[in-house]
């Protein structure tokens, strides 16, 4: 048996898994800040969670979900992202009657049956954050702000967001909106991609974020859905970039950000670093108001974004770990033993040859350890009941009585 991994899978480890322990550990103390906590589902959900909270004529779920039946035949998918996963934990275990509002966020892989490329695995890894029950902007300004801090504690550049809103389902509002957009796409029709064609009169939002070259010029004059939407999505949309305006958020609108699924609602963004590039969004997210009706509960408001960690970590800056801990040399197993697991239950990284190999080789493991001492108990070391403790960050050596040591390192 031949053994290879799975395309379009990855292990993870060595500097890449040291990148994305520095994104979860700066995710974990930012997120903590604003008060989310994090939630665990399983990776795995029964496939009509999916269908319904994503969309069934959408590609991730149409063509991407990972799809598995159970022995009694019934049809499971991995997760292929997180938010329908969060709405269904907050539905069948009733967080909304403990409390007003709740804030979860998660760290964890995902799975989509994509070509893989640079960057873009079948197994990805996504953080992510979802709001309930708030639906002042206050809520959208708490989650841009948040992951403005994220970016910064990950020493990523100028941060920006790309902004619109996409208004409600009130007749008025974005059904409106759609009547005089399908005019203005009428109009061009011929001069559209063939999907776009169709997508006139199925889905004329998503004509407005089709990546086809005649189609973004086509496009470029439609009418802004930000300047018809309803007085309430007005007044939402007003009120959120004035605080933004006043928190200094740097932001551009941007028309063509829709959302293709009718429990999208009003706001929507891409988060963009310099690091990054202008194409490529680091993430995004938006308002989901009308997604707990699709499920049949209540209406519940809700906001959330995710951000994909693959690409990410390749973005910050490599990560050189400090020096830490103590190497110990020696040939006498039972005392190197004994000191390695003092020092270990004392709290420090603590190390040491397995093998008990020749002083020389043991040294140059202890050089290559990156620790801040390199502990040596030779034989006259032992027969002093002392230790040799040369300092490697400045070179200095010491003898220290066996019982002090702990004293001495601390
Ligand atoms: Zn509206
Ligand atoms: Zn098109």
């Amino acid at each position: 048996m031949k053994l290879k991994i799975v395309k379009g899978t990855r292990d993870l480890y060595g500097d890449d898994m040291s990148r994305f322990q520095r994104l979860e550990d700066a995710a974990r103390d930012v997120f903590n800040l604003y008060g989310y906590e994090e939630i665990r589902t399983p990776m795995f959900e029964k496939t009509e969670l999916f269908a319904h909270g994503v969309g069934e004529d959408t590609d991730i779920v149409g063509k991407e979900m990972f799809l598995l039946e159970d022995r009694r035949g019934r049809s499971l998918a991995l997760r292929p992202e997180m938010t329908a996963s969060v709405v269904r934990s907050v539905i069948t275990n009733n967080h909304m009657q403990q409390s007003t509002h709740r804030r979860f966020y998660y760290i964890g892989p995902m799975f989509r049956y994509e070509q893989p490329q640079k960057g873009r695995f079948r197994q990805f890894y996504q953080i992510g954050a979802e709001y309930f029950g708030v639906s002042s902007p206050d809520a959208d300004l708490e989650i841009l702000l948040m992951l403005r801090q994220f970016f910064q504690a990950i020493d990523l550049k100028t941060v920006s967001f790309q902004l619109n809103t996409i208004g409600c389902q009130l007749p008025e509002c974005r059904p409106a909106f759609k009547n005089r957009l399908v005019a203005y796409l009428e109009s061009k029709q011929d001069r559209l991609c063939e999907n776009c064609q169709r997508r006139i009169h199925t889905n004329p939002l998503r004509v407005l974020d089709c990546k086809e070259e005649q189609c973004i010029a086509l496009t470029a004059d439609a009418p802004k859905i930000y300047e018809h939407v309803c007085e309430e999505c007005d007044t939402h949309f007003t009120g959120l970039r004035q605080m933004m305006e006043a928190h200094e958020v740097e932001y551009s609108l941007n028309h063509k950000l829709v959302r293709g699924l009718d429990y999208y609602s009003r706001t929507v963004f891409e988060v963009y670093s310099e690091n990054l590039g202008a194409q490529n969004a680091a993430g995004g997210g938006g308002r989901y108001d009308g997604l707990f009706e699709v499920y049949g509960s209540p209406i519940i408001p809700a906001l959330g974004f995710a951000l994909g960690l693959d690409r990410l970590a390749m973005l910050i800056s490599e990560t050189k770990p400090q020096p830490e801990g103590v190497f110990i040399i020696g040939h006498d197993r039972q005392a190197v033993t004994s000191l390695v697991a003092k020092t270990r239950e004392a709290g420090y990284k603590s190390l040491y040859d397995p093998f008990q190999s020749s002083m020389k080789s043991q040294f140059r493991q202890a050089n290559k350890a990156n620790v801040t001492k390199v502990l040596i108990l030779g034989e006259e070391e032992l027969k002093a009941n002392s230790v040799s403790v040369k300092n490697m960050l400045n070179g200095q050596q010491d003898s220290v009585n066996l019982d002090d040591i702990l004293n001495y390192i601390a």
